[in-house]
């Protein structure tokens, strides 16, 4: 079984196609679950372009309730919630009042700084990226450390447009965070969208993985759909990544329970 467990819908403003749509193309596929996980409204204003407001935040979960009971596959109710500084007075608290099947962290800023957004790419020939990507691993093991969420997010999304550090160099700085996730119980994705961005690659890369494997640290998929033809984005070469760096088995999340399961075909 493999499940597609990183989709948005066009609440948060910059995706399009309907729930329904989306679960078309995973029944296609032959995927027996998916979980939608659009960006999580902020009522302190954080970011509010890219994500839906508190109020839109029930026709959320409403659309997600009716896309589960008019599938004949498995819909699960998910969210991405971003870390940034005091999340956790909103985020804590809110978390635990929804009832998430899961939960993705992800870091989309540095400060003020929209690393990830192509309308801010130029900012990447002015900083050091050794330390930028020193301060977004920081910020990942602050997001493990905070015990909010369940899955990492594209852990190494920095590397989007192709501005990265050396393998060595990266290893040292990941390191830390990689302990925390795995001290915090965490998953991470292998998110099948940065093979559409100009790196061309799956996150997290080869390298990154397998310190994850040497940590036990599970795994899931997603494709960060932001469009119905999305959903199971080359998740053929997700597993292949998956075998390569050694691991046999993938989570499943339920009511942000996780259980381990095989790997499609290791069964
Ligand atoms: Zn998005
Ligand atoms: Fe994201
Ligand atoms: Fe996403
Ligand atoms: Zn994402």
């Amino acid at each position: 079984m493999q499940a597609d467990y990183h989709i948005h819908t066009y609440l948060c403003g910059h995706a399009k196609g309907m729930p329904d749509e989306y679960v078309a193309t995973a029944r296609e596929l032959g995927l027996e679950e998916i979980c939608f996980t659009d960006h999580a409204p902020d009522p302190d204003g954080y970011d509010p372009a890219n994500r839906m407001s508190m109020e839109q935040f029930e026709e959320y979960r409403g659309m997600v309730e009716s896309a589960r009971e008019s599938s004949n596959i498995t819909v699960l109710y998910g969210i991405e919630a971003d870390y940034y500084e005091d999340c956790e007075k909103f985020l804590g608290p809110w978390l635990k009042e929804n009832d998430f099947d899961l939960v993705i962290g992800s870091v989309h800023y540095l400060a003020e700084w929209g690393f990830d957004n192509p309308a801010e790419r130029k900012v990447w020939d002015a900083v050091d990226v050794d330390n930028t990507w020193k301060d977004y691993f920081e910020l990942m093991g602050r997001l493990a450390d905070s015990g909010l969420y369940d899955i990492i997010g594209h852990l190494d999304l920095p590397k989007k447009f192709k501005y990265r550090p050396d393998d060595n160099t990266l290893k040292k700085i990941a390191a830390p965070a990689l302990d925390s996730i795995a001290a915090a119980g965490m998953s991470i994705e292998l998110n099948t969208s940065g093979l559409r961005r100009p790196v061309e690659e799956i996150y997290p890369s080869l390298i990154l993985l397998r310190i994850a494997r040497e940590r036990d640290i599970p795994i899931t998929f997603g494709s960060d759909s932001h469009a119905p033809e999305h959903v199971g984005f080359a998740f053929e070469e997700a597993l292949e990544l998956a075998r390569a760096a050694g691991y046999t088995q993938c989570a499943r999340y339920r009511a942000r329970k996780k259980e381990l399961i095989a790997l499609p075909g290791s069964d």
